[in-house]
């Protein structure tokens, strides 16, 4: 027969393989060969003879059989051990069958792997296993295959070529190829657990797989039209500088726009107060003579941005308000369209070239679908002139969101690849809030501050962390404690995530109110200037980017603040670290890591990706790498 040539049959068992192989892929839930190079092996089978007795470890021992015995259905084997001088040592098979009998035949010789235990000064091993070959490292998988099938996976597409193939490196080869075949367990472990080195390798590994196949699900559209607007008027016009981190941004998505072959995808991430609105208004002025939409999750939101940019846009550009049952201007001839979701029932909307959402951490997942829709709008103005139809379709609006939730820079760094990402992480002022944690004896101080705030025409929001009764928490409810509140308080309201008349109530307590009763779905969208003190019930229940976005309700118009974390655990070490930063991402980082401390009842923790090696806490470098070595590849 010839070498080399494949026969049928060879084909045929090598497709059968690959199917099988697929299924096996699926039942893993991985998706890459590094997926499955990090499938990393729980434990090793090292069969190296022992050269130290230590009792209590597994040892693996040449041994010959002086005696052995049936007593009680058990099987006695007495051992010599050549290499400890013949030292004796017992071992009983209480699973015995006669191939055992005749395994530990008199004289036989044998390596026998166990657990060493010594009774009264004799060697003992329970139930040794009889080892055939020495010197070898066994890698143990814990997936839900077969040992036999993982391994044989491993086996076929965990080689040095694959590896090299994917991008990395030699060192990081040696480190895989290391973890899955080492000739000896020293290659792998250090102390019983992973060496350093091969745990930065995998934190490596496990970024950079990350990092390639969200690369891989980015999708572009050409532009509808490159957006090149001079903006210097409107910026010398502002009556204020704006921070080097506005800038930078406005830089960014100048840059973004002035591309026709790419509509932009970027996300800006900057705290409550950080300026956002400018960075909007620069954008749409960019635009021109092109037409924007600006989308807000709340009509309160959607007028405060419409007054602003009345406000400072320049007076020759045309701006129009859509919400539910009310319109500011023709928004069919409007430059920038700000409005609602309203906006999404017009269907004679005209065509932006730029869409751009507020506050996007505040709609819904549902919602955010349809912001999408604004996005993948068909498009009607327009296609008729262009001789080729086919083009048309493809292109889309450049897509620009805000959000106040500040996300750790390793996460954004991840998600950048889907979306570019900017940060802006300090405000135009620094805010004056002082954070305090207080308990029930502090309750009285806590009374009597309330008074002198709301003495000097200030307000006063209480958060609590339900609305009924319930016996599950520790805390009163809304409901529960109302009573206290409007005996002893003039101008008490009272508001909650699923109140009808909530932006009405807001509206209210803002020019009437003294204290605001809330639970922490509400988000109080419209500034709220003479709020200085701000009670969060039940504190600890909370992650860290929710009391964040409370806290910046208060202190917006630089006067002195207060933030009262109540709890019934002042000790908590999480609130006590919050009481030290006002920094969005700071806290973004805290809350990652304390993801995994307490009964924190929000989910804004569970957000972002969890990984087995890299931790997103601390590995910045580590991710940074990793984007590097990706990019070198692409280039
Ligand atoms: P955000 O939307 O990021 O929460 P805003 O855009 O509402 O923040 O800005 C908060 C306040 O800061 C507004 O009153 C705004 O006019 C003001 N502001 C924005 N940029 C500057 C700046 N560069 N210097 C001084 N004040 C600024
Ligand atoms: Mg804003």
């Amino acid at each position: 027969m010839m070498v080399g040539k494949p026969t049928l049959r060879t084909c045929i068992k090598a497709e059968r393989d690959m199917e099988e192989a697929k299924q096996l892929f699926k039942k893993l839930k991985i998706y890459s060969l590094l997926d499955l190079a990090l499938i990393v092996p729980t434990s090793y089978n090292d069969t190296t003879l022992t050269p130290h007795l230590e009792i209590g470890k597994t040892a693996t021992l040449e041994a010959k059989v002086l005696q052995s015995s049936v007593y009680n259905g058990k099987l006695r084997v007495t051992f010599a051990l050549p290499a400890f001088g013949n030292r004796r040592l017992s071992s009983l098979f209480f699973r015995t069958t006669p191939y055992h009998y005749k395994l530990f035949e008199v004289g036989s010789h044998h390596y026998i792997q166990g657990r060493l235990e010594e009774y009264k000064g004799y060697l003992q091993m329970s139930q040794p296993r009889s080892v055939k070959e020495i010197g070898k490292v066994t890698p143990k998988y814990k997936t839900v295959l077969k040992e036999s099938e993982i391994r044989s996976l491993i086996e076929l597409y965990v080689t040095e070529k694959n590896l090299f193939n994917e991008g990395l490196d030699s060192k990081e080869v040696a480190a895989l190829m290391h973890i899955h075949f080492p000739n000896a367990i020293e290659e792998v472990y250090a102390d019983g657990r992973l060496k350093p080195e091969l745990l930065e390798v995998l934190k490596f590994i496990e970024a950079y797989n990350h990092l390639k196949k969200l690369r891989g699900k980015r999708v572009d559209f050409p532009a509808i039209a490159a957006l090149t607007g001079e903006i210097e008027t409107f910026v010398s016009g502002l009556p204020f500088t704006l921070t080097t981190e506005q800038q930078q941004v406005i830089a960014d998505i100048r840059k973004d726009l002035a591309r026709e072959d790419r509509a932009a995808k970027r996300m800006v991430v900057g705290d409550v107060g950080s300026g956002k609105t400018m960075v909007i208004l620069a954008a749409a002025v960019t635009a021109l003579p092109h037409k924007s939409i600006l989308m807000a999750p709340t009509s309160l939101l959607a007028l405060q941005l419409y007054e602003e940019a009345v406000k400072h846009l320049p007076e020759s550009m045309n701006v129009a308000l859509v919400m539910q049952g009310h319109d500011e201007g023709d928004y069919c001839e409007a430059d920038l369209i700000i409005g609602t979701h309203a906006l999404l029932y017009k269907d004679d909307l005209p065509q932006a070239a730029l869409v751009m959402v507020d506050e996007q951490h505040r709609f819904g997942t549902k919602q955010r679908a349809s912001l999408e829709a604004l996005v993948n709008r068909e498009r009607s103005v327009g296609s008729v002139h262009r001789p080729n139809h086919a083009e048309q379709i493809d292109r889309k609006p450049h897509f620009i969101q805000f959000s106040a939730t500040p996300i750790p820079r390793t996460q954004a760094m991840m998600e950048s690849e889907l979306v570019d990402v900017s940060l802006i992480t300090t405000t135009p002022f620094e805010r004056e809030v002082t954070t305090k944690v207080i308990g029930r004896p502090e309750f009285p101080q806590l009374l009597a501050h309330i008074q002198t705030e709301i003495a000097q025409n200030h307000q006063v929001l209480i958060v609590y962390p339900l609305v009924e009764e319930s016996t599950e928490i520790p805390y009163q409810s809304l409901e529960e404690s109302r009573g206290f509140w409007e005996e002893r308080f003039e101008y008490v309201y009272v508001t909650h995530g699923k109140d009808k008349e909530k932006e009405q109530v807001l509206l209210d307590f803002r020019e009437k109110g003294d204290i605001l009763l809330a639970t922490t779905v509400v988000e109080v969208g419209i500034s709220l200037p003479r709020l200085t003190l701000i009670v969060i019930v039940g504190a600890e229940r909370l992650g860290l980017a929710t009391l964040h976005q409370l806290r910046g309700r208060v202190g917006r118009n630089g006067l002195e603040s207060w933030c009262y974390l109540f709890t019934n655990t002042p000790g908590n070490e999480r609130l006590q670290k919050f009481t030290q930063t006002t920094n969005g991402f700071e806290i973004a980082k805290l809350d990652l890591q304390f993801r995994d401390s307490g009964d924190i009842i929000d989910g804004t923790i569970q957000s972002g990706q969890r990984f087995k090696w890299l931790d997103m806490a601390e590995d910045e470098a580590v991710i940074k790498a990793a984007k590097v070595r990706l990019g070198s590849l692409e280039a």
